[in-house]
């Protein structure tokens, strides 16, 4: 049942095969406190090689649809995640680029020997989710209908304003 996730980039490059697999959004953990429901997969897709200045990258290419929790009225929200990231791994801190020598759409990490493959998606994928996710207006009470909202009676006074009417009369 235990999958194996740990892996060493030297390998891989040496193997010239990319680790692609699919995974249980349920098996990450944090991820799944951030969302809706856990149901679903992570498609990945992992591989290694030299660049021009002889350093390892990694190329991480993620998809999954994930149910996300709309911040307005808490429904699920589904979201298609696609994302590429790339790394430059160094063997110490000392080897890493200055600030202004990073290529911009590069992970410069500290590494060595071994890599959790399970960790770096579930960072990336915690990393590539919306900040604050939301229906657009249109859907959104209308996927939750049962769900009382907080503060829905201060959106819509008209109920108290009948009531007082009824009152008074
Ligand atoms: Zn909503």
């Amino acid at each position: 049942m235990f999958e194996q996730n740990l892996f060493d980039p030297e390998h891989l490059i040496r193997s010239g095969d990319a680790m692609k697999r699919i995974s249980p959004v349920a098996q990450f953990a944090t991820l799944s406190d951030r969302l809706s429901d856990s149901v679903g997969e992570v498609h990945w897709n992992l591989s290694a090689s030299r660049d021009l200045n002889h350093r390892i990258s990694l190329a991480l290419e993620l998809s999954a649809n994930l149910v996300l929790k709309c911040q307005r009225c808490l429904g699920p929200l589904e979201y298609e995640l696609n994302e590429t990231r790339r790394f430059a791994l160094f063997k110490d801190e000392d080897a890493l680029p200055s600030l202004e020598d990073e290529e911009e759409d590069v992970d410069c990490m500290v590494v060595t020997g071994e890599m959790d493959a399970f960790a770096l998606i579930e960072e990336e994928l915690l990393l590539a989710l919306p900040m604050m996710p939301l229906h657009d207006s249109e859907s959104c009470h209308a996927s939750s209908g049962a769900q009382e909202e907080e503060g829905e009676l201060e959106l819509k006074p008209s109920p108290f304003a009948m009531l007082s009417r009824l009152r008074n009369s």
